[in-house]
């Protein structure tokens, strides 16, 4: 029988009543002909929960036991829709990841999925079960320990699943009815996309549109996945959420797709370091070693020999910056005379794959932000996005502006 993939995030599956609902729609693609994988995230607010008590209990936390903990929300979900679909005479039992085995790396709290060995679950498909529940975010080590995929790793785990198993479809049901122009808690004029190509919603999720997480983008494009993202409280029919595609499936595309953001971004200066060959790897490296995820770089003009480097970085990863250059400092590597931390930005991008072929899009961008009186700090542009970081307390007026400005609320 055809194989379907269907993921819920933890708003879907925040109730037992929700948990029904859910179960609801997966009986009636077993009756539609489907064997059915069901990805399950934990509770809302659970995974966040758990985070914090690992934070509270060992703040410099052995990641082996971080994600021991962290996957555990997922558990719990996975059991109770298995039970809830066995209410409904469905045929169904769970799985945690071990047990599929998905294999990760090692790489814990941010683990890359390696296999998945199908033949485990297809032999229950074979004895009639209808059903496989799986506990979305987690894995298994080669050293045997519980992996974790990431935040919002579930959404990851469905499309390996999707692919895996050459599922005619991947849909993730979530708490909004697809995939829109931007953020549709920031404005109400947020218009939800019909169709987006692989390489915009990419672009979308690793510029912060949590929607779907951007590892789950790049394993749908390698794979082909067909993936929808869709609302699990309405019934929208067949043609119901976002299609997530390719770029030819798509007739008429825009310049602009959609307006991404991230809050809680931190702009670094290092003041006045020697301009000379090696500088920047000198500085990056320990950076990367001590695991900053740097972002946007400038280097500015630099007088007599000295220079200011620039980089933005996520907020909670400053105190490990300046960790790592104060002690590139003292072994002599780098020499600063002081590392300025702005931890008050955010990052506002566009994305489009029509930029391309389109000039002015950033000079337009420009515009709109001059307009409202925002003041630019970094600037960075790929083929089809534009990103700038501005004041966080800016961030809601420039998507706006950015929203109205490329008239998404005409898109679809
Ligand atoms: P789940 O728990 O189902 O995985 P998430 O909270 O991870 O759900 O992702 C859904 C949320 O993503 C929405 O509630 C919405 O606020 C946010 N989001 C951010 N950008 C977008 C966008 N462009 N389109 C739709 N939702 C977006
Ligand atoms: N529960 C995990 C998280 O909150 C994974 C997921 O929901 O996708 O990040
Ligand atoms: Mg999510």
């Amino acid at each position: 029988m055809p194989v379907l993939v269907m993921k819920f995030g933890g708003t879907s599956v925040a109730t037992l009543d929700r948990i029904r609902r859910a179960a609801k729609r997966v009986g009636r693609e077993v009756a539609n002909g489907y064997d059915v994988i069901v990805i399950v995230s934990a509770m809302s607010g659970k995974t966040n929960e758990l985070v914090g008590w690992v934070n509270e209990t060992s703040p410099l936390y052995d990641a082996r036991e971080y994600d021991a903990v962290v996957s555990s929300g997922e558990n719990v979900t996975a059991g109770l829709m298995a039970l809830t679909l066995q209410e409904m005479d469905v045929p169904a039992r769970s799985w945690q990841g071990w047990q599929v085995p998905l294999k990760t790396t090692s790489a814990h709290s941010q683990a890359r999925i390696e296999e998945i060995p199908t033949d485990n679950i297809m032999q229950k498909f074979d004895e009639g079960m209808r059903v496989a529940v799986v506990a979305g975010f987690q894995g298994i080590s080669p050293e045997g320990r519980i992996t974790t995929l990431g935040r919002g790793g579930s959404d990851t785990t469905a499309v390996a699943f999707a692919a895996a198993f050459d599922a005619e479809r991947c849909d993730i049901y979530t708490d909004v009815d697809g995939v829109y122009t931007t953020d549709p808690r920031i404005t109400s004029k947020a218009r939800k996309l019909d169709k987006i190509a692989f390489e915009e919603m990419l672009e979308l999720a690793s510029l912060g549109a949590k929607v779907l997480q951007t590892r789950s983008v790049e394993l749908a494009m390698r794979y082909k996945v067909r993936l929808r993202v869709l609302s699990s409280f309405e019934d929208g029919g067949d043609n119901a959420g976002t299609l997530v595609c390719d770029e030819e499936d798509i007739v008429e595309s825009n310049v602009v797709s959609g307006v991404a953001f991230s809050r809680d971004e931190a702009k670094m200066t290092l003041i006045s370091v020697a301009d000379r060959p090696g500088i920047a790897a000198a500085i990056f490296t320990p950076l990367a070693e001590a695991g900053v995820n740097v972002d946007m770089i400038i280097q500015n003009i630099s007088d007599d020999g000295r220079t200011d480097m620039t980089f933005s970085c996520p907020v909670d990863q400053v105190v490990r910056a300046q960790q790592a250059m104060a002690g590139a400092k003292e072994r002599g590597e780098i020499n600063f005379h002081e590392l300025d931390a702005d931890t008050e930005v955010a990052k506002v991008s566009v994305v489009g794959i029509g930029m391309r072929s389109h000039a002015g899009v950033a000079s337009q961008m420009f515009r709109a932000l001059k307009d409202e009186n925002i003041n630019i700090k970094v600037i960075t542009t790929s083929e089809i996005k534009i990103s700038v970081l501005i004041e966080r307390k800016y961030l809601e007026l420039a998507v706006q502006a950015l929203h109205d400005s490329f008239g998404l609320e005409n898109a679809a």
